[in-house]
């Protein structure tokens, strides 16, 4: 078992992302709702690391991750939390996070995004953007069966390597389209067993249509501060709700230690 947890919130229509004016609606209610801190509104208390520590986001709380900044969330840049539909427009339809480093919870006045508050609670709470799809997996999460990921004798899956710059920003990908035939990829109609890391009486495995791949996804990385043993770990409720209630669909979680 790993010792840092990740938690995904994705939707059932795995190929669904939400345009720039959806998604400024989505970044404004969570910040009228407290799950992310409004750009330099709220007084933090030192030691804040928003605002205090992390100059990448310059007091703005959010930062903004791109391929060219790599994996690293202490490469993004300042990003406005709430944000305007065309600066996410800007953006492009390819790859890109927005994300909201939280350390500690106890002074930032916001609310945890998941279940169970762990002691001297951390965490980052992202929004993942991906032109092509997202394929998490790990000792919880299996791959789709390798028949469900080729077309016309081609895999769509593959890996984007790391370079000496870092990490890559989303590593394990599957291709929207077939590049042979033009077939659209569909996660949703493939079963991927699962099963929850943090919970350790259920070990039987479950199958999840999708797995964790997504276009889309509210992430949330625990780093090493999270219970266990723990009987449920979910993403907040208000949070889900206020998720499915904006983007008008419904999402499904995934959980995965590494
Ligand atoms: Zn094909």
């Amino acid at each position: 078992m790993g010792v840092e947890y990740r938690h995904y919130l994705i939707p059932e229509e795995n190929d669904f992302r939400p345009g720039p004016v959806e998604a400024a609606r989505l970044i404004a209610a969570l910040v009228e709702a407290r799950f992310v801190a409004r750009t330099e509104a709220d007084p933090f208390p030192t030691p804040f690391s928003y605002s205090q520590t992390h100059e990448y986001t310059e007091g703005s709380s959010c930062f903004l991750l791109t391929p060219a900044d790599r994996g690293a969330v202490g490469d993004g840049r300042p990003w406005p939390s709430p944000c305007k539909a065309e600066d996410l427009a800007r953006l492009g339809a390819g790859d890109f996070r927005l994300g909201w480093d939280v350390e500690p919870l106890e002074t930032s006045g916001l609310v945890y995004p998941l279940t169970e508050v762990p002691d001297d609670a951390y965490y980052t709470l992202e929004l993942h953007f991906a032109d092509d799809f997202v394929y998490e997996t790990s000792e919880q999460i299996d791959p789709f069966r390798d028949s469900d990921v080729t077309c016309c004798d081609r895999r769509l899956d593959y890996w984007v390597p790391n370079d000496e710059e870092g990490p890559s920003m989303f590593a394990q990908r599957i291709r929207r389209t077939c590049p042979s035939c033009g077939r659209e990829f569909r996660p949703q109609h493939h079963l991927a067993n699962h099963r929850h890391p943090l919970t350790g009486e259920r070990r039987e495995r479950r199958e999840r249509l999708g797995g964790a791949t997504y276009r889309f996804a509210v992430f949330v990385d625990c780093g090493k501060c999270f219970p266990y043993p723990v009987k449920r770990f979910l993403m907040n409720r208000d949070l889900v709700a206020i998720v499915e209630r904006t983007l008008g669909r419904t999402f499904y979680e995934i959980g995965t230690v590494y």
